[in-house]
């Protein structure tokens, strides 16, 4: 009973569980929020343009999201915006109402704080561009006002610069008197405090005419860290855009000059560590997302953290000739220069493993090669083996019967003159009768050694048969074949040690010549044999010539 009670309220979970995340899902498929952004500058500023990129990469699915353009940069003016006052009420009551209003920069947020409650009554707005200076803060109070910061870091940048000229004895700020160049100005010395080892300057642009002011910059040596701030007017009346700033410090600077701005990056400044506009458009689309979906987000309603990375530009870099090596791992990198790699990765990488299959290859036959050819060697040396082992007689070590026989073959075949003699053990039975086998067969093996003490290269002894050798002598001279016989009736001159006993041993010698004697082989064996046993019946251990 208990079990199936358990069971349905598992259930019931289950279902309500279900329905709720239904709900949720429900919730943000089909929630139709509607965002407006109010930028204080133009479409056109890159600034602009980063922060609706990182607004549209983040913002919920089905949020509209619109913008209005203050457009401050070209006019800021009292009519200015009252027209702008004036069209976007109109379209505001034209429209459905909006869930959220991010504000980008302070003239927006001011204009929002001046018509909040004609247009924003009640609407909860994501500032952009808070800092410290800022004469809105007071309104920061408000729960229904989230802030994103934007400060430019004076220390993170001075201490990159630092790592990129440990040398560096001093920091040079480029800045003016504007409202913002005043702001920094104040932060910029504040600075100070924390690197007492480097002395802090200023070039003032609106107190220099743009000669002195070139002037100033060619002047600044490899000891600076030139950091540029603002730089909107100089002391001849001209006023500089953001680019006809960056143009006349890059072009005059003979040291990088570090940025703190990311849109003015691009234009030959080095870098640094600068307030990310798309970071920043990323987080207020979240704050909005959230608050249209009703999710809970604590950020909302407080003051967030400037959202500053490090941007560097490689071309900027290279010039200077400073190593990539030295800016932080999470740096955004500008201007990067594919390396041939980079460039050619999509060739290299099919080529490459093109390459390393043929080395493979190439490989494997060479291995393959050396194997067969090892293999070659060992079989070759294993027949070389065999071949001697077949021509060769086990117990003596001497040629046996079957390389005698071609030895002959080849003589005869080739018409050379040539004399055998056939050497039987006398009473050898007797031996291995008395002594033993063994015994009889070191007999054999002391024999041997003596006959291969007189081989020369006209004469070889072979083991026959049994008690059986022959001596084969490529000669049928006369002188030399007497003498050879002579060597051969000696072999027995000498006792033979057998079981530790000297024995005195004999041995029947039978001598035939080729073509004198026979003109085929087995004849001349046969008159050899009959010369031999001759000497076996005429009383033994002497030798005999054949006679026909
Ligand atoms: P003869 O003087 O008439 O030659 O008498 P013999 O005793 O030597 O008789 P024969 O030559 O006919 O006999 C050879 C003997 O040699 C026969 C065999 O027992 C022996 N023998 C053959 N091969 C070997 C061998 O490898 N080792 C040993 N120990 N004895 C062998
Ligand atoms: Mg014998």
């Amino acid at each position: 009973m208990k079990t199936k009670r358990g069971l349905l309220c598992a259930a019931i979970a289950a279902f309500l569980l279900c329905i709720n995340l239904m709900c949720v899902y429900a919730k943000e498929t089909e929630s139709k929020g509607r965002v407006l952004f109010i930028s204080s500058y133009s479409y056109g500023r890159t600034n602009t343009q980063a922060q609706i990129e990182g607004m549209t990469a983040k913002m919920g699915k089905n949020i509209v999201l619109d913008y209005e353009f203050m457009d401050t940069k070209r006019v800021d003016d009292e009519v200015s915006r009252q027209q702008f006052y004036e069209s976007i009420s109109y379209r505001m009551s034209r429209s459905e109402p909006y869930d959220v209003v991010i504000l980008g920069d302070d003239a927006a947020f001011l204009f929002a704080m001046e018509y909040r409650e004609t247009l924003f009554d009640g609407i909860p707005l994501v500032y952009q561009g808070v800092n410290d200076e800022d004469i809105t803060m007071e309104f920061l109070e408000d729960p229904t006002i989230t802030g994103i910061a934007e400060e430019l870091s004076v220390e993170e940048n001075i201490s990159f610069g630092l790592t990129l000229y440990p040398w560096a004895r001093k920091v040079v700020a480029i800045l003016d008197d504007s409202i913002t160049g005043q702001a920094e100005r104040k932060s910029f010395y504040e600075c100070a405090e924390r690197y007492p080892d480097l002395i802090f300057k200023e070039i003032n642009t609106s107190s220099l005419t743009t000669n002195e002011l070139r002037r100033e910059i060619r002047k600044l040596g490899k000891d600076t860290l030139l950091l540029y701030i603002i730089m909107t007017e100089d002391a001849s009346g001209r006023r500089y855009s953001d680019e006809e700033a960056s143009q006349m410090i890059v072009n005059h600077a003979r040291i990088p000059t570090l940025c703190m701005l990311e849109d003015r990056m691009g234009n030959g400044f080095l870098g640094g560590n600068v307030v990310s506009m798309y970071r920043s458009g990323e987080i207020a689309a979240k704050i909005a997302t959230d608050i249209v979906y009703g999710y809970q987000n604590d950020a909302i309603g407080t003051i967030i953290d400037s959202p500053n990375i490090y941007c560097i530009d490689e071309l900027a870099m290279k010039r200077f000739e400073l190593s990539l090596s030295l800016i932080p791992e999470d740096a955004v990198v500008i201007n990067h220069q594919p390396s041939f790699w980079e460039r050619n990765k999509e060739a290299l990488v099919p080529g490459s493993i093109l390459v390393i299959v043929l080395l493979a290859a190439i490989f494997w036959v060479v291995i393959d090669n050396y194997k067969r050819r090892k293999l070659m060697e060992e079989l070759e040396e294993a027949r070389n083996i065999m071949e001697s082992a077949s021509q060769h007689d086990f117990l003596t070590g001497l040629s046996n019967r079957s390389k005698f026989m071609m030895d002959l073959k080849d003589y005869v075949a080739a018409g050379t003159p040539c004399t055998i003699m056939m050497l039987d053990i006398d009473h050898f039975k007797s031996i291995n009768d008395t002594y033993g086998h063994s015994a009889g067969d070191e007999a054999l093996r002391q024999l041997a050694d003596r006959l291969k003490e007189m081989q020369t290269p006209i004469l070889t002894p072979y083991r026959f048969a049994g008690d059986e050798f022959i001596i084969l002598l490529k000669s049928a001279q006369k002188k030399i074949v007497d003498k050879e016989v002579f060597k051969c009736s000696q072999l027995f001159k000498d006792s033979f040690t057998l079981a530790g006993e000297k024995k005195q041993i004999g041995g029947s010698i039978g001598i035939a010549s080729y073509p004198a004697d026979a003109v085929e082989v087995e004849q001349l064996i046969n008159c050899a044999d009959d010369a031999m046993y001759q000497v076996k019946k005429s009383g033994r251990n002497h030798y005999a010539f054949y006679h026909g």
